[in-house]
């Protein structure tokens, strides 16, 4: 059995959903296909839910209103058959009387939930009845029946392995099995979701839930490049990654993946291969737990970091002492990227602000504290290159006269972070692409 995800982008369009059922039917074998909602549709259920919940209906209706347009255009394109547009519209309204209701009643964080979740319902419906029209059969696996999260949201991959079971087993005469990303149920039994692009998980949990022989997650790119496309220029696609390597870029920036989409396909050693919807035919990226030695293969860029140090010149060296520090940010429920330490001082990084103000508060204790927001932090990665000759000369020389707020080295075998101002950011990466690549 293999896992296919296709992203917004690639069901965002008519023309783009029939592409994908092209796709899938070249695709031998058993699969399951995992879709998103239609690229925006997240967004504008995002912008619904906040007027909604700061009671101003009549903006909420105005958006609402315009993304029914947006679908009420999208069937018609996307069905040939006077039946099958009637289907479509039949699908359109029931989902836009749901999602009225919900904007009609009490509108607290469960509903919103539970608008959000509308995307990928509809989405999946809509791919389901045209492969219907074209008579491919298949079937459609709602992700609520398996797909869950405990009360700290972490999927449950267990139960979700043998929620599946059963259902795969009813299904076994289907070859295509069509199925909800990003959408779960909580440990409340309430529709909750896997965070934003959380549909990339989804594919991932379950390949792991059902021991896939591959993951393939298409999305509008041909696969992983080794610098961000958006800023750099010369940028070429990664033909094979490492799942600590693709890990490390996707938590640290890479647009492409979900940051945890990797670990439960790393748990059972399920490659992961990333493709473009466009340009099938582009090789993309293959993610494995097999790797080739030597070379910088990558970098990532990942803003909105905080730098937090803390100056204490009796403390720090006394045991305990980074213990207590980072108890603060664990009784805050943030956690920390970066951590350089000296003698007298420790700086460390977070991406999340919503505690900063209290986590300030309780560090005051231990010393001076000085904050720095607006920090990106690069990371650099490759099969072993901290084990290289010269290899941190070779990123100094490159970055040459750019002010380095924190670097981290050595703290696994394939990266380097390092923190600088965002405003220094591009310029980083361009200067990074040029010095450690041989991209000519
Ligand atoms: N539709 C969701 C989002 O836009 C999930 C996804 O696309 O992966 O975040
Ligand atoms: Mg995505």
């Amino acid at each position: 059995m293999v896992v296919l995800k296709f992203g917004g982008t690639s069901v965002g369009k008519p023309e783009r959903m029939k592409k994908i059922a092209e796709l899938v039917l070249g695709t031998p074998g058993k699969k399951i296909v995992i879709l998103s909602a239609l690229s925006g549709t997240t967004n504008t259920l995002v912008a619904i839910g906040d007027h909604l919940l700061v009671g101003q209906h009549a903006k909420a209706e105005e958006e609402i209103a315009r993304l029914e347009k947006h679908y009420e255009a999208f069937i018609k394109e996307l069905y040939t058959s006077e039946s099958f547009q009637a289907i479509g519209q039949e699908i359109v309204s029931r989902f836009f009387i749901l999602i009225r209701l919900l904007a009609a009643g009490q509108f607290d964080n469960k509903s919103y939930r539970e608008l959000l979740a509308q995307g990928e319902l509809i989405s999946t419906e809509l791919f389901y009845q045209h492969l219907l029209e074209r008579k491919i059969s298949a079937r459609l696996l709602p992700a609520l029946y398996f797909m869950s999260i405990d009360e700290n949201d972490e999927p449950e991959l267990d139960k979700i392995s043998e929620r599946l079971k059963p259902l795969l087993t009813s299904l076994q005469h289907v070859d295509i099995i069509i199925s909800q990303g990003y959408i779960c149920r909580n440990h409340r039994n309430e529709i909750d979701n896997l965070k934003r692009g959380g549909s990339d998980y989804t594919a991932s949990l379950i390949g792991a839930a059902i021991r896939a022989e591959e993951v393939q997650i298409w999305t509008d790119i041909d696969g992983m490049h080794n610098n961000d496309p958006r800023i750099v220029k010369k940028t070429v696609p990664i033909s094979e990654l490492t799942f600590d390597e693709a890990s490390e870029l996707a938590y640290f920036g890479a647009k492409i993946l979900h940051p945890s989409t990797i670990v439960p396909a790393q748990k059972y050693n399920i490659p992961v291969r990333l493709k473009n919807t466009m340009d099938e035919k582009a090789p993309g990226t293959i993610i494995t737990s097999k790797g080739s030695e030597g070379s910088f293969k990558a970098i990532a860029a990942k803003d909105g970091i905080t730098a937090i140090n803390i100056r204490s010149s009796r403390m720090l060296m006394a045991y305990g002492f980074l213990r207590r520090v980072f108890e603060v940010f664990e009784n805050h429920k943030t956690p920390i990227d970066m951590v350089t330490t000296a003698e007298v001082a420790v700086s460390l990084t977070i991406d999340n602000n919503s505690r900063l103000a209290d986590i300030e508060t309780d560090l005051k204790k231990f010393g001076i504290i000085s904050v720095d927001k607006d920090q990106t932090i690069i990371c650099i990665v490759g099969q072993k290159i901290t084990e290289q000759k010269a290899m941190l000369k070779k990123v100094f020389d490159s970055l040459g006269e750019i002010p380095i707020r924190m670097v981290s080295c050595g703290g696994s075998a394939n990266n380097v972070s390092i923190l600088v101002d965002k405003s220094y950011k591009d310029k980083a990466l361009n200067a990074l692409n040029e010095g450690l690549f041989d991209l000519r």
